[in-house]
């Protein structure tokens, strides 16, 4: 790489933590290059990370530093409900970054410090990264002259979804209307879905400003000419060949995607001497970790829906049931439903007697459990997870099979490729007359899973998969050679 002064780049993340995450593991790779970044995103989020994984902002280096972006948007509990909920408050959260954006902008641009900035202070930015759910950046950059590249921090499945938006709504499937009759979707590169399947923000029910900004996101996306995703080329290569050559009736396709996946907070973790040592875990951390190291080595199903998605008090006491009845070891994060009281002690959402029945045969961690610790653990032999992208792509990169409990967003769609296309689990489906996932059901599949004959071929799959994915991000591979490109590139447009 050239060795004038490094470029600089500003990366504007989606304040959902999944999203967060995913950037900032990008800010550690580009600054390991030699790229210098300023990371963005509201408030809450930054400090959140500041708290959880990197104590403090210096533990990220001196490329890197963090900018919070004060929100005016009043701030709620995550997990206050159900999908839609949950993400119209992060997509309005969203649309209130861009005044305090472009104004530091202009702050960085007129050669000031940003707040947070080291005594030593960067040069002015070249270029911007953004989350593909801030659709209104890319107007920003044009007007002050900055690179833009957008970053898509789930599968090229939905990358396709989203880039065929105005196939979708033309044809009718888009909005999603709740009534409408169950019907396959057929899209190039993927396999036929079913019209349920569709992202949950694609649902007639968000309302209508930020049903506005979904659809704007898309649309930005269609006119990108750069997009970077957080998957693997060979584990989606047809749905990457499909977005590559997708177009519209307006546009011309000149797009780029880039995929430099999987991006993990792994990048995070190596500074706190992951996996090896102990420094710099939480108490309850090391705690839970031990416990694991009891277990025989795949023998122990994680059990958690991610950042989000907080199951009903029903649907916890019937997965308790299921946890039981299944006979296997579990670590479960489990988290007070938002209707319980902060006093509500976590053992009455359970079972009567659960706990002391199941003694040592399970591990209880609330609110949060440091996840890619436990799913490197050689006693994790399974994962039952809500399919948050982030997950699926820590759990292979760890060769863990899953159990595909879908909630909201895209995970639907991750189910699908997760069970029919990756084949790298098992999906748990209510039966026709089900109000909430039965107890026997979750047995059911627990038990095909950690010891039944399909479990051995996900098993079988998943391990491929993972060598594929990790030689992807290693000298040579795909997602590293198109980083490396991508450097390249912002090294360019640093120096013009
Ligand atoms: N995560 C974690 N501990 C928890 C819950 C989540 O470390 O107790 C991390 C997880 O490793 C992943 C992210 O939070 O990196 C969740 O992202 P994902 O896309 O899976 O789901 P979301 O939270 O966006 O629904």
């Amino acid at each position: 790489l050239p060795t004038t002064s490094p470029p600089h780049v500003l990366l504007l993340a989606f304040p959902s933590q999944g999203h967060v995450l995913a950037l900032l593991s990008l800010a550690k790779l580009l600054a390991s290059k030699g790229v210098v970044v300023t990371y963005v995103c509201a408030q809450h989020r930054i400090s959140r990370l500041q708290r959880k994984y990197t104590h403090t902002a210096s533990d990220l280096g001196p490329l890197i530093r963090l900018v919070g972006l004060p929100e005016r948007v009043p701030l709620r509990d995550v997990g206050i409900d159900e999908g839609i909920g949950i993400s119209e408050w992060l997509m309005e959260v969203a649309i209130d970054m861009k005044d305090q954006f472009v104004q530091l902008l202009q702050e960085l641009q007129a050669g000031g410090a940003a707040p947070g900035a080291q005594a030593q202070d960067f040069a002015a930015p070249s270029s911007v990264v953004s989350d593909v759910f801030l659709p209104w950046v890319r107007d920003v950059a044009a007007t002050s002259h900055l690179s833009h590249y957008v970053f898509f921090p789930c599968s090229a499945s939905s990358l396709s979804v989203m880039l065929s938006l105005p196939l979708l709504i033309s044809q009718g499937h888009v909005p999603l209307v709740s009534s409408a009759e169950p019907h396959l979707i057929t899209l190039p590169g993927l396999s036929p879905f079913w019209n349920k399947d569709l992202p949950v923000f694609l649902h007639e029910k968000l309302k209508k400003p930020l049903q506005q900004a979904i659809f704007d996101s898309g649309f930005r996306l269609i006119e990108a000419s750069t997009i970077l995703i957080n998957t693997t080329y060979e584990m989606e290569t047809n749905a990457i060949n499909y977005a590559l050559q997708l177009k519209d009736n307006f546009h011309e396709v000149k797009r780029k995607v880039l995929s430099v996946g999987p991006v993990l907070p792994i990048q995070i973790l190596n500074d706190l001497s992951f996996p090896h040592s102990q420094s710099g875990k939480q108490e309850h951390d090391i705690e839970c970790l031990r416990w694991l190291s009891s277990k025989t080595a795949r023998s122990v199903l994680y059990v958690s829906f991610g950042s989000i998605h907080i199951p009903s008090t029903e649907e916890i006491h019937e997965l308790a049931l299921g946890l039981e009845a299944s006979s296997c070891a579990f670590l479960w994060v489990l988290r007070r439903p938002p209707c319980t009281s902060s006093s509500f002690p976590l053992s009455t959402l359970l079972p009567e007697g659960f706990q002391s029945r199941l003694n040592d045969r399970c591990f209880i961690v609330s609110p949060w459990a440091p996840q890619l610790l436990i799913l490197s653990h050689p006693s994790v032999g399974g994962f039952l997870t809500h399919c948050g992208w982030n997950s699926i792509l820590e759990s292979i990169s760890f060769g863990v099979p899953l159990i595909a409990y879908p909630q909201f967003a895209e995970q639907r769609l991750n189910c699908r490729m997760i069970v029919d296309q990756l084949r790298i689990g098992l999906e748990l489906q209510k039966d026709e007359n089900e109000l909430i996932l039965g107890r026997k059901q979750i047995e059911r599949v627990i038990r095909l899973l950690m010891g039944g004959e399909e479990g051995v071929e996900v098993k079988k799959s998943c391990a491929q998969l993972k060598d594929v994915i990790r030689r992807s991000v290693k000298k040579g591979g795909s997602s590293y050679e198109n980083l490396d490109a991508f450097v390249h590139e912002i090294f360019d447009s640093g120096s013009k």
